[in-house]
This record gives C-alpha cells, sequence and structure tokens, in this order.
C-alpha cells in the first residue's frame, strides 16, 4: 500500500489517482490484517487530499479469555496530506500553518497507506479488546477457557454475570 505522488503533485490541482485496495497492512499487534477498499488522491493547492472507503479485518486477543479474534471495522477517512520536500526544488517544503493530523509524504513523495491505516486501526481498537460481550474468561483456578470447557474447579461465582447464569441453569432444570 505504497502509492508514489511525485507525478501526481506535478499535475495540476484537482488530479486525481483512485487506488484499488485488496492488501495487508500491519496491524495493532504487528501481524499481518486486511484491508479492502479503495483510495482517492486528489492534488490540492498546497498538497493533496487523500478520501479513503475501507474496510478492515483485524486480528485481536480478547483481553479475558486470551484468545484470537477478528475485529471488522469500515473506516471512512478524509485528510489532508503534504510532502515533506518540494519535488521541484529538493527543498524542506514551507507547510501551511494547519498541519496537525496531517499525513505527511517521505521525500520520494511515497504515501505509505499501510501506516496510515494501521493508526487508524489503533484509534478503533478498545484498550480492553473482547472476543464478545458475554466471554466468560479464563478460570482462576486451572486458567481453562470458560467459554469452551467447563472445568471441575469450584472457584464458584466471582462475577456477578456467573450467579444469573447459574440462576438461569437451575430455573430450567426444574
Ligand atoms: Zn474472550
Ligand atoms: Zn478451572
Amino acid at each position: 500500500m505504497h502509492y508514489n505522488l511525485a507525478q501526481l503533485f506535478r499535475e495540476s490541482i484537482g488530479s486525481t489517482r483512485d487506488y484499488e485496495v485488496d492488501d495487508s497492512f500491519v496491524g495493532p499487534e504487528d501481524g499481518l490484517d486486511r484491508a479492502q477498499g479503495w483510495v482517492r488522491v486528489i492534488r490540492t493547492h498546497e498538497g493533496f487530499l487523500i478520501r479513503a472507503e475501507l474496510e478492515t479485518q483485524v486480528s485481536l486477543t480478547c483481553s479475558r479469555c486470551l484468545s484470537p479474534f477478528e475485529l471488522h471495522s469500515e473506516l471512512t477517512m478524509e485528510e489532508e496530506s503534504f510532502p515533506s520536500i518540494n519535488p521541484m526544488t529538493g527543498r524542506m517544503q514551507d507547510l501551511p500553518g494547519e498541519t496537525d493530523g496531517a499525513i505527511l509524504l517521505d521525500d520520494q513523495q511515497v504515501l505509505d497507506m499501510g501506516e496510515v491505516l494501521r493508526q487508524y486501526v489503533i484509534t478503533e481498537v478498545p484498550i480492553k479488546p473482547l472476543c464478545c460481550e458475554k466471554c466468560l474468561g479464563l478460570c482462576p483456578e486451572c486458567g481453562s477457557n470458560q467459554n469452551k470447557e467447563k472445568c471441575k474447579c469450584n472457584a464458584g461465582p466471582a462475577d456477578p454475570r456467573w450467579g444469573a447464569l447459574v440462576e438461569l441453569l437451575t430455573e430450567k432444570q426444574d
């Protein structure tokens, strides 16, 4: 997902490039995650406007049961981007005042869309990701995954949600 924008920078304002994305990028857990969709780059007065609509499948680890799971998200982005070096002069570019959060290109005018995507996804991922809302986590005694097997430990209902579940199960048996 590296797009060289050097040629587009030489074109007139409003010129565009469209990129289809069906690619992998380094995700928040440093594995290879997938993204599909499109990226459109528009030449602006000072640099570029980058628009994208992407679906991502990101591998995460559940903070409760430690199992891997996939988080699907849809991202819509519209960001400004500026070359760090003016390709006409080879000098550092005088950037316009408001460049906070803007995407900077490297000195070859290459847009690293994988890195942009990684930053976007990191802001989407919860601090404590869960494989599912009702994840039962690991048994505090034997460490077995309570979603998969019921161990014989006598840990008891440490979590109030367990109590509700036990009640529900006994009701059904009556
Ligand atoms: Zn889980
Ligand atoms: Zn156990």
